[in-house]
């Protein structure tokens, strides 16, 4: 592994061009980097934060060469890119995240085993093949959450199963969308949905995030409360699990973790993403250092920034049409209030089109505030930010 410390001037490059990417050229471009996003739109976030655009489908073996050619390094911002394709990209210039993490977490079974492995928690699972192997799993694990290995992110290719008689319904569904194996976990009844975005350089230096207290809607992000509710002993707990993962899979980069907080106060890792992650995203508005800034720190080896959280904070998404509701009332825009934008110019329903970072340290105002806007479910802000 190079550890060489990369210079302000050098040219970063990125395999995806989406929000994440936009938002790594946004804070890359203050550390004084250059960048290129290989995306097959030209029009992708990235391009309208100034990156230069490759526009090639991401396996494309000649624009992957001409992206090596004209970096000093590449960095991925998501997960479905195909491993192959990162593979070739390392043996032509340095990719400090590497494909091993990426290989991981791109199949639910791996990262699931290799974290049991290294005795990490997580919620127990079957490997399915058949309905008789889901029926097995049913009848030791009781309710489950039936998932493809790959491919599904966002609550995509999951099938709940709270009886018997959805087995075979459900696993005719899931075969319907995807290949064999699938993964039966145990539905897990937890008490609050927790995330921690950590930090590795290459060297070693290890740095976790303020935890993050998560709320979904139809399995996704709706918002990301912080500090979270949660006592002083799990925030500790969490912080290190985060930062022992981090080691333990030798990571370069930044990396979000999924935990479930069950009610005796032990955590269980849901998923892993390596690289920024959705509820990190508070933390460009609230923290010393944005996730997007120490990514860059830690793949350029440069030394962790400071992860002070000098505010609390809640991060709301804008999904879909949520945005066109958002912007109706921007001459309303709270003080505190600090919106990220995408540049999707496309609405589509459950499509991510930005953010809200509030920051503000008395939830009961920002919940009068955001119930006044009639943009999320009010019974969900209810009990996120009471
Ligand atoms: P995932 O795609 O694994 O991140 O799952 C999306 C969301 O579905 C999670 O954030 C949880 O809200 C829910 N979920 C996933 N797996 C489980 C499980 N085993 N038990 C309970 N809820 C789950």
């Amino acid at each position: 592994m190079n550890h060489k410390l990369l210079p302000p001037g050098a040219t970063i490059g990125l395999l995806g061009g989406g929000q994440l990417a936009q938002m790594l050229v946004h804070a890359g471009n203050a550390m004084g980097f250059h960048f290129v996003a290989l995306d097959p739109n030209p029009a992708c976030p990235a391009f309208f934060a100034g990156a230069e655009v490759l526009a090639a489908p991401y396996g494309d073996r000649v624009a992957l060469a001409e992206l090596a050619k004209r970096c000093d390094l590449v960095t991925y911002e998501f997960e479905n890119v195909a491993v192959s394709g990162v593979e070739f990209l390392e043996s032509q210039v340095s990719v400090p995240q590497g494909s091993r993490l990426l290989a991981l977490s791109q199949h639910r079974i791996r990262e699931k085993s290799t974290l049991q492995e290294q005795g990490f928690p997580v919620t127990p699972f079957w490997i399915v093949r058949s309905v008789a192997e889901l029926m097995e799993a049913h009848e030791v694990l009781g309710l489950l959450m039936l998932k493809t290995v790959s491919g599904g992110y966002d609550g995509k290719g999951q099938q709940k199963i709270t009886s018997a008689a959805a087995v075979e319904p459900s696993f005719a569904e899931l075969s319907r969308k995807a290949e064999l194996p699938f993964i039966a976990e145990a539905l897990v009844e937890f008490k609050q949905e927790l995330s921690v975005v950590v930090a590795r350089t290459p060297s070693g230096e290890v740095a976790g995030f303020p935890v993050g207290e998560n709320v979904h809607e139809k399995n996704i992000l709706t918002l990301t409360r912080v500090p979270a509710r949660i006592n002083p002993s799990v925030e500790a707990q969490a912080t290190r699990l985060g930062e022992q993962v981090a080691d333990a899979l030798s990571l370069v980069g930044v990396l979000g973790l999924e935990l479930f907080l069950l009610p005796d106060n032990t955590l269980l890792v849901n998923e892993l993403a390596p690289r920024p992650h959705n509820s990190g995203h508070y933390t460009q508005d609230a923290c010393a250092t944005s996730q997007f800034e120490q990514h860059l720190r830690a793949v350029a080896a440069w030394p962790l920034g400071a992860t002070t959280l000098h505010t609390p904070v809640v991060m709301l998404n804008l999904i879909g049409d949520q945005l066109s509701r958002m912007l109706e009332q921007l001459d309303r825009l709270p003080a505190a209030a600090h919106l990220h934008l995408y540049h999707k110019h496309e609405i589509r329903e459950g499509r991510k089109m930005g953010h809200l970072n509030f920051t503000c340290d008395d939830p009961a105002r920002i919940l009068e505030t955001l119930n006044s806007c009639g943009i999320w479910t009010p019974s969900l802000l209810e009990n996120a930010l009471r």
